[in-house]
């Protein structure tokens, strides 16, 4: 399951890559003027990569369903007479990666589909959301600053350029983070969606990227999340590369650092989330 968590954190780096490519073109002082082709290429990157994000998901959870239940399930992606040979197929190439392999024995099949379908109005109004917030707010604001500054600094003082520097620094930190975050909630929507409706489907559980922060390792502790008519959100934030793996049977196993956070929990033995924070800093 490492494979599909480290795929997804690859779909956000390769639109991380795109983006900071485009940034890379403009001077700070051209932000403002470029604001129109920064939010369209901003858009098509995540469009691109959101839309590879969603394939992938389908794919590992029609793999994870069919191993864990022998069944295959329809929705997007589905090919009749899928077997464990071509699910794994499948997800291989969603990877880029061959990552196993099974029988070629067909499969039966449920043909509900518990993918919710793409609601692309709703994804490109996020999109665009997103990209006032990180983006056009920040370049307003740096913009406004820059006037009160005005007259105090010829346009080669070193101190003005560090400062402009800064600023495409910040802004490309935190669109960079909010967009890989747009991209990789397509994926992580996606099964957290379709295991509501999914009567094979009794749960899911956090799988952490190498790096998690305390909020993350808290939610991984928990071990499986079941589910229930009101399931709370995923909760991911920007910079995170955590996935919901799907579980169709009470057989799973948890992956190793989630029963490391797990003992790390039960050793911090209570306390309120900073202390939670502090421990788990420490450690
Ligand atoms: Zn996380």
């Amino acid at each position: 399951m490492a494979a599909y968590q480290l795929a997804q954190e690859a779909l956000a780096g390769e639109f991380a890559a795109r983006w900071a490519e485009v940034l890379a073109a403009v001077e700070a002082r051209q932000v403002a003027a470029s604001l129109t082709e920064l939010e369209a290429e901003w858009s098509a990157a995540i469009r691109e990569s959101a839309a590879a994000s969603h394939a992938l998901s389908a794919a590992f959870y029609r793999l994870v369903r069919a191993l864990e239940t022998g069944r295959v399930i329809g929705g997007p992606g589905y090919r009749p007479n899928s077997s464990l040979g071509s699910l794994w197929a499948d997800f291989n190439q969603a990877t880029g990666k061959r990552t196993g392999s099974g029988p070629r024995e067909v499969l039966p099949v449920d043909t509900r589909n518990p993918f919710p379908a793409a609601d692309l109005a709703r994804e490109a109004r996020r999109v665009e959301e997103t990209f006032r917030q990180e983006v056009t707010a920040r370049v307003e604001k740096h913009e406004r600053e820059r006037a009160g500054r005005q007259g105090s600094a010829a346009l080669d003082d070193p101190e003005l350029i560090a400062w402009e520097r800064e600023f495409l620094d910040s802004l490309k930190t935190g669109s960079t983070g909010a967009g890989g975050m747009l991209v990789q909630d397509a994926g992580r929507t996606m099964i957290h969606t379709a295991l509501q409706d999914d009567p094979g489907a009794i749960g899911y559980y956090r799988k952490t990227d190498s790096s998690p922060c305390y909020f993350c390792a808290l939610m991984a502790a928990r071990g499986a999340v079941y589910k229930s008519k009101r399931t709370a959100a995923f909760g991911a934030h920007p910079h995170c590369h955590c996935q919901a793996v799907p579980i169709f049977s009470r057989r799973y196993r948890l992956p190793a650092e989630n029963e490391m956070f797990a003992r790390m929990w039960r050793e911090f033995g209570g306390g309120s989330l900073a202390d939670w924070r502090t421990h788990y800093t420490k450690t």
